[in-house]
């Protein structure tokens, strides 16, 4: 079942989605080599707490154990932190975080490098990113969930990489994970009808390689078929009748 959000609602995801971006940035700033992501689960953890009232939505959530999901290299999505999983020079690591906030959640995912990346690396964020923001503008009343789709797998091949399909954007808002689910593939004006209150996590995952997955023993951690590298950018996207409004950055 779609929940519309009523303007006050999308506005109190706009609160909780500030303190996402700023844990986004905190997170950043202890992204180096030499850092476990068990260290960035602390400081995204605590930063969110820092703040009355906002919890982490992962933590717990389908008994996942963290506040964030940590993917190193070709781990796609879902990777759990761990102090051993320390990161290197030369690496990227995918951060995806849940803010729950004044009876709302907000989503979002940012992959960053650490140190100094290959071109090939530094390439895959960029048409991540790209392919995001492609999505985000087709947020549009009038439009379809397949209007997203296409436009973000439109970027994604015209850099020559491929779409992860096994996993999908999705309503979000009342609960982490509502009705529709946003595909990062589709036809134009196929699917459900973007509507105002409509609250949507888009989330381009990219690979440099195959677009097959796997998942790994710990049954959460999704990796890249063929080992190569991926990438994952997501915001939550409020449709209203002045367009697009991402409430997870300011
Ligand atoms: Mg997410
Ligand atoms: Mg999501």
């Amino acid at each position: 079942m779609v929940q519309l959000k009523s303007p006050r609602e999308i506005d109190i995801m706009y609160a909780g989605g500030q303190i996402l971006y700023a844990t986004h940035e905190a997170v950043r700033a202890a992204v180096k080599p030499g850092v476990s992501t068990m260290d960035l689960d602390r400081v995204a953890e605590d930063f969110i707490r820092s703040h009355a009232g906002a919890t982490p939505s992962f933590k717990g959530l389908y008994n996942f154990p963290a506040s964030i999901c940590a993917s190193i290299n070709e781990e796609i999505v879902h990777g759990i932190p761990n102090t051993k999983r320390v990161l290197r020079d030369g690496d990227i690591i995918s951060v995806d975080i849940g803010v729950f906030f004044g009876g709302m959640h907000t989503d979002s995912a940012r992959t960053w490098p650490v140190g100094t990346v290959d071109a090939d690396s530094a390439r895959l964020l960029q048409v991540t990113a790209d392919s995001l923001e492609a999505g985000i503008a087709q947020c549009v009343v009038g439009n379809h969930v397949g209007d997203i789709g296409a436009a973000v797998e439109a970027v994604v091949v015209k850099g020559r990489m491929t779409v992860v399909r096994e996993l999908v954007g999705h309503g979000v808002g009342f609960q982490m994970h509502e009705e529709p689910q946003v595909p990062n593939h589709g036809k134009p004006k196929r699917g459900a009808k973007l509507v105002p209150g409509l609250t949507l996590a888009i989330e381009p995952m990219v690979n440099l390689g195959t677009a097959s997955t796997r998942t790994l023993a710990d049954k959460w951690t999704v990796v890249t078929g063929d080992g190569k590298r991926s990438a994952h950018f997501e915001h939550t996207v409020a449709i209203t009748v002045d367009g697009p409004r991402v409430v997870t950055r300011p």
